[in-house]
């Protein structure tokens, strides 16, 4: 049997749903293939800081991107609510980082100054202000750095609303139903293999996040390995947190709700999400150095999520070298802040073959050149 689309995804995550979504409503029939139910793996564990800020030296060629995707979460929140009918718990309230060090001082000046390079906006906050701001922070914070830009969203609320406003604007999601393989005939990528079904495309993306390298035909362009993330979610009557708190150790994100994300370990540990002692102990510990009156926190879930990672912790994003194959995932520790640019990126592909922010860097055929060189 064969099923006929123009457009099919493989992986109904934050990703493949902003795709799918952004395909349709530029009149592209659209199918979603996801092996589990929609929305379940790491768009559901994430913690939904949107901080375009690079995490180490790595992630800094990502800041181009993150800026441009941080500038479209406005709209991208307006349509999907308005669409699905659902709130997305985005907060836009800036993000606050704790400095403890007796160095604080330098530490601030060179934080303010990294984040003016990059073009972000950080202010650099005494003990006494940041604790005017944010009063549950420790008496130990010494300085802090405020980037009033970033923000948050319930991520989990969001690719829900994502996945629903795709459905209403035409998309058929397909739940428990794995992509095998690309259906690749010679230089051409025809669509998606599935068991005992072809569903043929004339563009078929991946965005299957951290399994995407088992999909057959997928691994050399998107040879991507899951990083572990464990999550606590705490809730407490006297600690109050508006903005996203930092120190480097933990990051804890208030929701709407009151509940306050801590998070996150980051592990090669394959695909296991079990959630463990040690894990949780240092979670806990850190988040209480940071927000000591979460000591009288009562713990309401624990969890763990699979990170996409690629080899240089960039994403793959882009036209592999056989006709209809585009790659959408590695995005890491990034996926719901990039949601919105990756989806903008792909439909302006798949519509006209030309893209309005330069994708090069993250082209799924560096790790085919990478692999020819080391062969050569
Ligand atoms: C603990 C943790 C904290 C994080 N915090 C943040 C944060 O604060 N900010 C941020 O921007 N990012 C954060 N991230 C990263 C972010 O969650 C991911 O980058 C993003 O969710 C990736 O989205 P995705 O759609 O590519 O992958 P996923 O959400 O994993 O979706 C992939 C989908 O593909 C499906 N699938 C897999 N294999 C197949 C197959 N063969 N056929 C069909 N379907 C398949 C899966 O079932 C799944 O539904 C965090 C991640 C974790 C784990």
């Amino acid at each position: 049997m064969t099923k006929n689309f123009e457009a099919v995804i493989a992986g109904a995550g934050l990703i493949g749903g902003a795709i799918a979504l952004e395909l349709a409503r530029a009149g592209v029939r659209v199918a979603v293939f996801d092996q589990g139910e929609p929305g379940r793996e790491a768009s559901w564990a994430g913690a939904g800081i949107l901080s375009p800020a690079p995490e180490s030296p790595a992630t800094i060629p990502l800041v181009p991107l993150g800026k441009a995707s941080m500038a479209l979460y406005p709209e991208l929140v307006a349509r999907v609510e308005e669409i699905s009918g659902q709130d997305v718990g985005f907060r836009a309230k800036g993000t606050l980082e704790g400095l403890f060090s007796r160095d604080a001082a330098r530490e601030l000046s060179t934080h303010v100054a990294l984040h003016h390079g990059w073009g972000l906006t950080a202010e650099a906050l005494s003990a006494q202000d940041a604790r005017e701001l944010e009063p549950a922070l420790s008496p130990d914070v010494e300085a802090a750095v405020l980037r009033p830009d970033e923000a948050s969203v319930d991520n989990r609320a969001l690719t829900q609303a994502v996945l629903d406003a795709a459905r209403k604007s035409g998309v058929q999601i397909f739940a428990h139903r794995e992509a095998q393989g690309i259906w690749r005939e010679k230089q051409h990528c025809a669509g998606l293999l599935l068991e005992n079904e072809k569903v043929s495309a004339k563009w078929t993306i991946i965005a299957a996040g951290s399994f995407s390298s088992g999909i057959a035909g997928v691994n050399t362009y998107a040879p991507v390995r899951p990083a572990k993330g464990q999550m606590v979610c705490l809730r407490c009557e006297r600690v109050k947190i508006e903005r996203v708190l930092w120190s480097d150790k933990i990051y804890l994100v208030p929701r709407n709700d009151g509940r306050i994300l801590a998070g996150a370990t980051v592990e090669y540990a394959g695909f296991d999400k079990k959630v463990t002692a040690g894990a949780l102990e240092k979670l806990l510990g850190s988040a209480i150095a940071l927000a000591p009156d979460l000591a009288h926190a009562s713990v309401e879930e624990t969890w763990a999520g699979l990170r996409p990672d690629s080899p240089d912790h960039l994403p793959i994003l882009g036209p592999a070298d056989i006709d209809g194959l585009l790659i959408a995932t590695g995005h890491f520790r990034s996926g719901i802040l990039l949601a919105p640019i990756t989806a903008r990126l792909i439909r302006e592909w798949v519509i006209e073959q030309r893209v309005s922010v330069d994708w090069e860097r993250f082209s799924p055929l560096r790790f085919l050149e990478a692999r020819k060189e080391t062969t050569a």
